[in-house]
């Protein structure tokens, strides 16, 4: 193997798609040599969650950030297709590299996946360094007094908090040593990673600029405005209180590290209470990643095995009228669509949706999963699998299942103006307000003034709320009685 001076250290870039504050690439320039930013599409493993179709998108346009900004800093990020173990290894054999570092990734199917491959290169001589750049603790040092995971949030996120010193980010590099040669790459539309015909995506560009400078702008706008309300205002989804910052985070367009520093640097303009909320949501997505760390089933069994013997229902036409916002609950449609346009929902109604589709439908949790997966742009197996199961009431520290949201008492409470169900069932627009999160109780003439005809314009309540509610309670105490 070549050890000139000239032989590349290869950065393997994966959900760290950002120059600043990325200790791979950091350590990589601190070796003098030549740096060889690489990105592998390598989701094609049996075994493994493929990328859903927003997610795609969102990384078609990250990578295309990311490769801009590499070339204003003399570099370029090389783009190949295939089992990531293969590509590296033919890669090494062409450039004569040295090293390979990257940023860790918590998947089961990428811990099982770096590990392997960790092994056999350094067996063949290379230096191989991961790094922890996605994360405010890395899930294997977070234990309690027995020394086990925690299953609850609260004493999680405590210890955590009590030593969280996220220090000084680090700077984006100014400059990168390339190769004498550039080894060649695919072209990033060779990956036909956007849609097309129908090309569903189109609105999303309107609402999100992914990279990292797109990131970068979110946090800043997000503690200049939003932050100042985010405690009482939080689960507002007709307000930008929030600071959309979960696909920019997925994608490691920015890293929580650098979140709290800002943070922490505005603290007294937007307050404590602001700032201490928001920094324990970023708590709960550390929670998620020690759970799958810690419990790799999580996407696809019950945390909770009791759960195992729940009756779902199977009801291809009741999940597709879910899917499509056409439920009949204003609210729950208005999520729907929210996510179907923007490939993003508010927390809120993500909870309230997910409680709809579970406890109203009874149609298994992991149906809601798979579609979410497939249409949120902040798609992350963690927060995912473990944000349904907290809502199925079959996951750790979970809400319990006999706690069933009513979609109509939700929105008249956190959509209390109307704003955010006019916004995105617009056949509803005219009809007052107090008729808005319940069109069925509005008597003909106020139906016919608002121009809605139950049934044609917009649907009838595909299922009773209280008829559903006893349903499901039943359901729940049947678990109970067979424990
Ligand atoms: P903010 O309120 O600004 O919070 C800041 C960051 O903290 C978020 O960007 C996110 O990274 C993290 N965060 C906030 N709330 C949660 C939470 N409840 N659990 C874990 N992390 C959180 N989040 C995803 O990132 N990807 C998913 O695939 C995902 N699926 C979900 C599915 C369901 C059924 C539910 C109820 C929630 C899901 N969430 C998921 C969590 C949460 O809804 C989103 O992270 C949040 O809405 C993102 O908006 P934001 O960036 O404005 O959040």
């Amino acid at each position: 193997m070549s050890s000139s001076p000239r032989a590349p250290v290869i950065v393997w870039f994966r959900q760290d798609l950002r120059l600043s504050d990325n200790p791979a690439l950091e350590a990589a320039r601190q070796t003098g040599q030549a740096v060889l930013p690489l990105f592998i599409l390598d989701d094609e493993t049996p075994g493994q969650w493929r990328r859903g179709g927003a997610s795609r998108w969102w990384l078609h346009h990250s990578l295309a950030a990311l490769s801009g900004a590499l070339e204003a800093i003399g570099s370029c990020l090389l783009l190949r297709r295939g089992p990531a173990g293969a590509v590296l290894k033919a890669l090494i054999e062409e450039t004569g590299a040295t090293a390979v570092f990257w940023n860790r990734c918590y998947e089961p199917f990428h811990c099982e996946r770096d590990k392997s491959i960790k092994a056999e290169l350094s067996s063949s001589g290379l230096d191989v360094q991961s790094f922890n750049a996605s994360l405010l603790a890395e899930p294997w040092t977070v234990r309690n007094k027995s020394g086990d995971p925690f299953r609850v949030f609260s004493p999680f996120w405590r210890n955590i908090r009590s030593e969280l010193d996220p220090g000084y980010p680090l700077k984006a590099p100014e400059h990168l040593p390339s190769p004498a040669e550039w080894p060649a790459g695919d072209p990033l539309k060779s990956w036909n990673l956007l849609p097309h015909n129908p090309d569903w995506a189109e609105g999303f560009n309107t609402v999100w600029t992914p990279g990292e400078a797109g990131a970068r702008k979110r946090l800043e706008d997000f503690l200049a405005s939003g932050a100042r309300q985010y405690a009482g205002g939080r689960d507002r989804p007709d307000k930008p209180y929030t600071s959309g910052l979960s696909p920019h985070l997925h994608f490691g367009e920015v890293s929580p590290r650098q979140i709290v520093s800002a943070t922490e640097s505005v603290r007294d303009d937007i307050g404590d209470r602001n700032a201490e909320k928001f920094l324990s949501e970023l708590g709960w997505r550390e929670f998620a990643y020690s759970l799958l760390f810690n419990f790799p089933d999580l996407p696809e069994a019950n945390y909770q095995a009791k759960f195992d013997r729940f009756p779902w229902r199977e009801d291809s036409a009741a999940l597709k009228a879910w899917q499509r916002g056409q439920t009949g609950y204003p609210m729950v449609d208005a999520g729907m669509r929210e996510l179907w346009a923007t490939g993003w929902m508010h927390n809120r109604v993500r909870m309230i949706t997910a409680s709809f589709l579970i406890k109203h439908l009874m149609i298994d949790w992991r149906e809601g999963e798979k579609w979410f997966w497939d249409t949120l742009v902040d798609a992350d197996l963690a927060n995912n699998s473990a944000s349904w199961q907290w809502v199925a009431g079959s996951g750790a520290d979970a809400a319990p299942y006999f706690r069933i949201f009513n979609p109509v008492t939700q929105g008249e409470k956190f959509d209390p103006d109307g704003d955010y169900i006019r916004k995105w069932v617009p056949e509803l627009a005219r009809l007052p307000g107090k008729y808005l999160n319940q069109p069925w109780n509005a008597g003909p003439l106020i139906l016919k003034e608002a121009g809605i005809e139950l049934g044609k314009t917009y649907p009838a309540p595909i299922i009773d709320h209280k008829a559903a509610r006893e349903r499901a309670l039943a359901a729940f105490q049947s678990l109970k009685e067979t424990a």
